[in-house]
């Protein structure tokens, strides 16, 4: 086996107290502080013979109970726990005051100082990438995340528009973008139909914020900053895709994504395949046949896909963190996982530059 240090491009470490106190529903006080009342709601359907929909309950308890972690700290503590010593993990942390769910308990600030320490932890050092994030609608929110950029020395951007605002935002456009473009520094983007959506943005709105082609003007705008949509689509594009079925508003996000990569014209636009791929068995044959292709399209995509895992999202999904890292390596073989796990994400982060730019045209 290739000595590979993995770099994990994507996960969470934030807990309940970053998230508003009536999200997603109102009653969400009640059941935080009762979990006891989700366990219950778990036996009852297994008495009732509804064996799949208890497991989903109980695994929608582990997630809870992730997120109720006191800290940080705890939480990344247990994705180290399925992963080879040396790994690194880009933590990407959420900023949901702008969503309409009310007051959340710890600030931005807070939230962003609190990942500066985990960074300088004697048993993190070295493993720790923080990303800053920002909603360019929530008042100081921008002014945070620039300090978080320019003074914390954070390794990049974390956007979530399905919350509510455009990924070409005039405050991101104007104020934001160009200091990373400056930095060198890489932005990372939810982009899948799932996830968090702010209270007062419907699935139409939410869509037309997080489609690949939103994006269009940012690359076109700022074409040397890497930007990575990450979920290469999300599952249900990929389960419509599989099935041949038709997704809302008549485009796939996964084959989009992919066009927008193999045409050659964004060559800093990435995606990875975090929470995608913990749907394996279902999706995997169709990961590697998109990426062991020979033509120069293939070869493109191949370069700009990243290794991630969304850790602690996928504590709703049956395989573990590491069942699906081992799972993946096998498949994809040793050379190909570390494109994916090691060389790619070094040239995404800016810490090595690419040896062979002649796929891509346009950097001549
Ligand atoms: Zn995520």
């Amino acid at each position: 086996m290739a000595d590979i240090r993995i770099t994990n491009c994507h996960i969470h470490v934030f807990t309940d107290q970053h998230a508003p106190v009536d999200f997603p529903f109102p009653a969400a006080r009640i059941l935080r502080k009762s979990p006891m009342l989700i366990l219950a709601v778990a036996s009852l359907l297994r008495l009732l013979g509804r064996e799949n929909l208890a497991d989903q309950v109980d695994r929608l308890y582990q997630f809870q109970q992730q997120g109720a972690r006191g800290s940080q700290d705890a939480i990344l503590r247990d994705v180290k726990e399925h992963c080879p010593g040396d790994t690194r993990f880009v933590v990407l942390p959420m900023e949901m005051n702008g969503a309409g769910y009310g007051d959340v308990p710890i600030s931005l600030r807070d939230q962003h100082d609190d990942l500066a320490r985990l960074r300088l932890h004697p048993d993190h050092l070295g493993t720790v990438l923080p990303f800053a994030t920002v909603d360019p609608r929530v008042p100081g929110s921008v002014e945070e995340c620039l300090r978080a950029i320019t003074e914390l020395g954070f390794a990049g951007l974390k956007i979530y528009p399905r919350l509510g605002f455009a990924p070409d935002h005039p405050r991101l456009m104007e104020e934001v973008y160009p200091v990373l473009a400056e930095r060198n520094l890489p932005v990372m983007t939810h982009c899948s139909r799932g996830g968090v959506q702010g209270r007062d943005v419907d699935d139409y709105q939410a869509d037309g914020l997080t489609r690949p082609a939103a994006y269009l003007p940012v690359l076109r705008a700022f074409p040397e900053m890497r930007i990575c949509l990450a979920h290469f689509g999300g599952a249900r594009d990929w389960e419509a895709y599989m099935n041949a079925k038709p997704t809302s508003g008549g485009e796939n996000w996964m084959t989009q994504t992919r066009e927008m990569i193999c045409s050659g014209e964004f060559p800093n636009l990435w995606t990875d395949i975090s929470y995608t791929l913990f749907r394996f068995a279902d999706y995997a044959p169709i990961l590697r046949l998109l990426l062991k292709g020979n033509l120069d399209s293939d070869k493109r995509l191949r370069r700009r896909v990243l290794f991630g895992s969304d850790f602690y999202m996928t504590r709703q999904e049956k395989l573990s963190e590491r069942a699906v890292c081992i799972r993946l390596r096998d498949t994809l073989g040793e050379a190909l996982f570390q494109q994916l796990a090691e060389t790619n994400p070094a040239i995404w982060l800016g810490e090595a530059s690419e040896v062979d730019r002649s796929l891509w045209t346009s950097l001549g």
